[in-house]
């Protein structure tokens, strides 16, 4: 049997969540189960009669998750704490989530025997082989492989990483399971996923999202775009409906390929610095959004101290190698970098002036 038909989603409620669960019920193929915290990214489908939404936490603790579990076919897990600005204010939060929540997750499939799909992140891999040399990762460009590179953390101290190792030992838990126990998991690594429905902006709610959010809310009011530590990294960034595709494909698994397996879902041609990030959004707004009288944002640079607070590192370079994906689902990005952040704005850009009246 390769196509499940009752569907577990943890974590249903978050940006991927909610996409990945509107194309499951488009598509009619699957009964969903979603469960989270929150359903206001899920609301557009909450009348859908082959969707069970449950507002639950999992860390609390009784029996009724492992009840869930048990009664259905596949488990995707997205619940994860995935925001740089929380692993460097509640290191131990990201942990528990991260690693001890997920670990019961595994555990439950393992004791009912029950396929899962546990979401990790590009940042298992850590620093390039450039970073850890002290040289600019534009001379030695190298692209992360899932089953050949090695995944290399600094040091304890910058406390960004405890997401990154949390999410690796998970993996490896995963992998002795599937060794033991024969646990039938599949592991996806996601390399910069953005589209409608990615985080909140600033002025919408307190706490500090992702870059993009930062940037656009800076094209909306006029606030100064911030180049941390002068924007220099470089992010490879993919179109949430790519992204869902290739999801879809690894519920699917034919043939079984998926099986034990860790895929990169990733866009390496989408690759940019965070400063040609900040310019291109610019630009694209000004061709497609821009209303006479916008406030036209500056680009200004800060201290990553200065955003974050202490025990930040970055990422220098992330490019994802997606052989294996295109190998064995048949599977590639079909937008390019322009299409990816349009879309995006697209989305911020009608909630805002439909809020705006
Ligand atoms: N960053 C930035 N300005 C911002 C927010 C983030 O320059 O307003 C940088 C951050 O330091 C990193 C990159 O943008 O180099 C991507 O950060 P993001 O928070 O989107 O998450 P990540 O890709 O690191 O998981």
């Amino acid at each position: 049997m390769s196509t499940p038909t009752k569907i577990l989603i943890l974590g249903a409620g978050g940006f991927i969540g909610a996409n990945l669960t509107s194309r499951l019920l488009r598509e009619g193929r699957h009964e969903v189960t979603a469960l989270d915290i929150e359903n206001d990214k899920l609301a557009g489908d909450l009348g859908d009669s082959r969707l069970t939404f449950l507002q639950r936490d999992i860390s609390v603790r009784d029996e009724s998750l492992e009840a869930l579990v048990q009664d259905h076919d596949l488990v995707i897990d997205l619940v994860a704490m995935a925001n740089p600005s929380l692993y460097i204010s509640r290191p131990l939060d990201v942990f528990h989530l991260n690693f001890t929540e997920n670990l019961r997750i595994v555990d439950y499939c393992v004791r009912h025997r029950k396929r899962i799909i546990q979401f990790s992140t590009c940042e298992v891999y850590g620093r390039t082989i450039a970073g850890v040399l002290g040289k600019p990762p534009e001379e030695l460009p190298f692209p992360f492989e899932e089953d050949s590179s090695p995944l290399i953390m600094g040091p304890v101290k910058n406390h960004r990483w405890i997401y990154a190792c949390a999410k690796q030992l998970l993996e490896r838990v995963l992998h002795a399971h599937g060794l033991e126990n024969g646990l039938n998991y599949t592991i996806i690594r996601p390399f910069n996923f953005i589209g409608p429905r990615i985080d909140y902006l600033p002025s919408e709610k307190a706490g500090n999202p992702r870059v993009f959010s930062h940037f656009m809310n800076a094209l909306l009011y006029g606030t100064p775009m911030k180049l941390v530590d002068g924007g220099r990294n470089y992010r490879a960034y993919t179109h949430i409906d790519d992204a869902v595709e290739g999801i879809v494909r690894i519920i699917d698994n034919p043939g079984n390929t998926c099986d034990r397996e860790i895929f990169n879902l990733g866009t390496p041609e989408n690759e940019t610095t965070i400063r040609g990030l900040a310019e291109r959004m610019i630009s694209l707004f000004d061709e497609h959004f821009r209303i006479p009288g916008d406030p036209v944002p500056e680009i200004i640079e800060v201290s990553s101290e200065e955003f974050y607070g202490s025990g930040y590192e970055d990422c220098d370079r992330r490019i994802p190698d997606v052989s294996k994906a295109r190998k064995l689902l048949g599977w590639t990005s079909t937008h390019d970098l322009d299409s990816v952040l349009y879309h995006t704005m697209e989305y911020f850009v009608e909630r805002h002036r439909s809020q705006a009246g």
